[in-house]
């Protein structure tokens, strides 16, 4: 029987006598801390079998993203061959019958979001027919979600200290002797310059026009980089910010996984945030919009409002958005659509098809955010109602905001 740690989940505990294990690289498409392909070779050692690695496309929506993927997944191939000759790299709709032929077990990171689970569900109708043991490996979060938490917590007040006691438990590094990918490498240069330049001004990061946060977002995503190593490299650190950040780094980003996992309707209106939220907002439905936008004005940059365009070419351009605009962007969507439905809607597909680091847990509690999840009700106001509401006024008082707002009208005048 294989070993069990609390990273991993028998999903089918099948068993045949056929020799090739199967690791589905799905969503920690790295060598180190990588806690799936451990476990995959610790098993193959244990019990004989053949190690197989297999990295599938990863899901997106915007070609530029999955070329941003693409421009690291040679040379992780080349570094997956380390523990294995037989590395293939395949496309989301792979015949996964021909994959699991003379197949023993399959290793697969596990997933939170419907498209990657999608993934999953196709391997498991196969693998019941085959006899195939599946086992998932919680190898791209800190503590595994169900282990911080057996239910949808309602904010990261009430499950900060559940995941904070745990951190020593889960701190291990495993791989670590093993050459990294260029990705993996990136990460961790990212990573330093933060720590060297950035993190003793982390408490001014809400600032737009300062570039103070760290730009680990897409790496997160695409599991170049494990949270474990992160705050391995910062342990030794003695930093007033560093707190903020880990806090960031894992409570925040552990509460967005915990969403999704217990919250079935994470990515639809109805059912994403709390009563209170849903009741404020049918008291307000039918208020005065002066603004309506569509779409095409938003990804146009033809609002009135220059912050909130300023947003657009970073999102449009850059591929991402500073994360204190990111609120006060999907706020004024709010503000200038005819319905919240509508509005939520049209954050979500801007968010997920524009970002690098779109279509991850933190993408859809972000905008949930927006509507009153893991917040609290605030002062009744048109349109809002008990929503938080964020205008202009804030931007400009507490922050230098026109340097952003030049800085990206020279992004979009200088590629012109
Ligand atoms: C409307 C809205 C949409 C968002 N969409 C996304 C998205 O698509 N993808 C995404 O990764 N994040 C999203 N966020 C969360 C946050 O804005 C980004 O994670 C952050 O801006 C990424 O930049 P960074 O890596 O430089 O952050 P840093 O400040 O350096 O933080 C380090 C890491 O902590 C995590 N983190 C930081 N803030 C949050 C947060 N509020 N919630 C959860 N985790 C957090 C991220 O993994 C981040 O990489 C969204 C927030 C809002 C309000």
């Amino acid at each position: 029987m294989i070993q069990m740690s609390n990273r991993n989940i028998v999903v089918l505990d099948n068993h045949n006598d056929k020799d090739k294990v199967i690791y589905l690289m799905n969503k920690s498409f790295r060598v180190n801390n990588n806690y799936t392909l451990y476990q995959a070779m610790k098993y193959c050692e244990e019990f004989h079998k053949d190690l197989w690695i297999v990295m599938v496309e990863p899901y997106e929506i915007n070609s530029r993203n999955l070329d941003y993927f693409y421009q690291y997944s040679e040379d992780l191939y080349e570094k997956l061959h380390q523990f294995t000759d037989q590395v293939k790299i395949i496309k989301r709709d792979y015949d996964y019958n021909k994959l699991l032929e003379d197949t023993h077990a399959v290793f697969i990171d596990k997933s939170y979001l419907k498209f990657d689970l999608s993934i999953l569900n196709q391997i498991k109708k196969i693998a019941i027919k085959k006899e195939v043991l599946i086992i998932e490996v919680e190898s791209n979060v800190f503590v595994p979600i169900t282990v911080a938490s057996d239910k949808e917590e309602y904010a990261a007040r009430t499950i900060r200290r559940k995941i904070n006691d745990k951190l020593s438990s889960y701190k291990d590094e495993v791989l670590n002797e093993y050459l990294s990918s260029k990705a993996e490498k990136e990460a961790i240069d990212c990573l330093k310059d933060f720590i060297d330049h950035k993190l003793s001004r982390y408490d001014e990061h809400n600032d737009p026009s300062k570039n103070l946060t760290s730009g680990l977002s897409p790496f997160l995503k695409y599991g170049f980089i494990s949270p474990v190593t992160i705050y391995n490299m910062m342990e030794t650190i003695n930093d007033n910010n560093k707190e903020d950040f880990l806090e960031e780094l894992i409570v925040r980003r552990e509460l967005a996984y915990n969403f999704v996992y217990y919250n079935q309707s994470y990515d639809e209106f109805e059912g994403m945030t709390d009563q209170w939220a849903y009741q404020t907002m049918k008291n307000h439905m039918d208020d005065q919009r002066d603004y309506i936008y569509s779409m095409d004005d938003y990804i146009h940059f033809r609002t009135h409002d220059p912050y909130f365009n300023a947003c657009m070419i970073e999102m449009v351009y850059l591929g991402k958005m500073h994360s204190y605009m990111r609120m006060y962007w999907a706020k004024k969507i709010i503000e200038w659509s005819k319905t919240y439905e509508e509005a939520y809607k049209i954050t979500l597909d801007l968010n997920n098809r524009y970002f690098y680091d779109g279509l991850t847990p933190n993408g859809y509690t972000g905008v949930a955010w927006c509507y009153g999840k893991h917040d609290r009700a605030w002062f009744e106001r048109d349109i809002f109602g008990k929503l938080r509401y964020m205008n202009d006024n804030g931007l400009k008082r507490k922050f230098n905001i026109d340097t952003y707002v030049e800085d990206m009208n020279n992004i979009k005048g200088g590629s012109e």
